[in-house]
């Protein structure tokens, strides 16, 4: 069993990845609207594996025998005007999760819960990874500048290339 206000943690995060979730779906749909397939793409993806963080969470709740509550969505900002509006949005939104994530793991460590402490770490490396990308495709944007069309193009076209893979920790419930 987890206590109470862990329980009500976890739950708060189930609607955090969910909500980080709708936030990248809404960033695809500018990217979408400005044929910008490959930064679209990148975000579908993004999208999927926040929908994935959400369900690991989903998932340990009912291992640990809580009780799993969704909570409502609020929706997402959708009025951009710059590529470097949305990723420095991301960054901030990530780190917003970072700290969220900070906050089960410090509550795991006060109430002894060993459990949730391990369970949690993999969330603490996986934010880590998250920040740096939101970091890296900021830091090129501004390096090619939001007008020039080449620079921008060749970014899409890398930004195509991700690959979805499933989270370990899904993957491996998965099989379970
Ligand atoms: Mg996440």
């Amino acid at each position: 069993m987890i206590s109470e206000r862990m329980e009500k943690l976890l739950n708060e995060q189930v609607q955090k990845e969910f909500y980080s979730a709708y936030l990248y779906l809404s960033f695809e749909a500018y990217f979408a609207g400005r044929n910008l397939d490959g930064f679209a793409h990148w975000f579908r993806v993004q999208a999927m594996e926040e929908r994935d963080h959400a369900l690991i969470f989903f998932n340990y709740i009912n291992q640990v025998g809580g009780r799993v509550k969704l909570q409502a969505l609020a929706a997402p900002d959708w009025d951009f005007h710059s590529i470097e509006e949305i990723i420095t949005k991301q960054l901030e939104h990530e780190r917003l999760v970072t700290a969220s994530i900070y906050n089960i793991a410090d509550h795991a460590i006060e109430e002894r819960d060993h459990k949730t402490n391990s369970f949690i770490k993999w969330f603490v490396d996986e934010q880590a990874e998250e920040e740096a990308n939101a970091e890296q495709i900021l830091s090129k944007i501004r390096l090619v500048g939001e007008n020039d069309g080449r620079g921008i193009l060749m970014l899409d076209a890398e930004m195509a290339t991700r690959v979805y893979v499933v989270p370990a920790p899904l993957a491996a419930n998965n099989q379970a």
